[in-house]
């Protein structure tokens, strides 16, 4: 048996991987001259710069198990998250940050708090495979929109691709 797949992603590039294991014939087909897909890099001054900011957390395990099983190794970062607003970064690691954070009314702070919450208190997050990230928001707590406009104009922009 061959297999055709489609796309040189990192969910091509793994399919094809776990298929060779078995001993199935593969053949990967990419529209791009390099693989990676939204994985993947290009070269600015000499730097190896990501398409998109990627981590991979403690918790992947499915993607360390293969990195391990490829003989790769990880260099573990603690990595700041920090939000840019109006030429100052505002640390936003911790709730005592979120509770800093001036950008935002206080409800929408505590809302904001109480969502992060819920998602480490619910069992199953199964149920969020079925709907947006913005629809899950503004059903939850109505935050999205004074959230969004603490970025400034053309916030839709900016917020949604890390909501869709
Ligand atoms: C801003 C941002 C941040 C992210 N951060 C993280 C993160 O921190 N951690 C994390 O785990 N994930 C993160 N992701 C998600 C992660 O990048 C993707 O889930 C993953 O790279 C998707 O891989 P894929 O192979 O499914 O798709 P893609 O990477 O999109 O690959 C699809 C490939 O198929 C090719 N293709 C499409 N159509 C055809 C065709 N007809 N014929 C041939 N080839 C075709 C494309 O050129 C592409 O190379 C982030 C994504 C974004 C946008």
């Amino acid at each position: 048996m061959s297999v055709a797949i489609l796309g040189g992603g990192i969910s091509g590039l793994a399919c094809g991987y776990k298929l060779s294991k078995r001993g199935i014939k593969i053949r990967i087909f990419e529209s791009e001259p390099y693989l990676g897909g939204l994985a993947s890099w290009y070269k600015y001054c000499g730097l190896n710069i990501p398409k998109t900011y990627h981590h991979v957390l403690r918790s992947d395990a499915a993607l360390i198990d293969m990195i391990e099983e490829l003989k790769l190794s990880i260099r573990w970062k603690k990595v700041k998250t920090g939000f840019y607003s109006k030429g100052k970064i505002f640390p936003f690691n911790t709730a005592l940050d979120l509770m800093r954070f001036k950008h935002l009314p206080l409800t929408d702070r505590l809302k904001f708090g109480l969502l992060l919450l819920s998602t480490r208190w619910s069992s199953s997050l199964q149920y969020l495979e079925k709907i947006s990230i913005e629809s899950w928001i503004r059903i939850l707590v109505g935050l999205c929109l004074s959230f969004g406009r603490s970025l400034g104009q053309n916030y839709r922009l900016r917020l949604f691709p890390f909501l869709s």
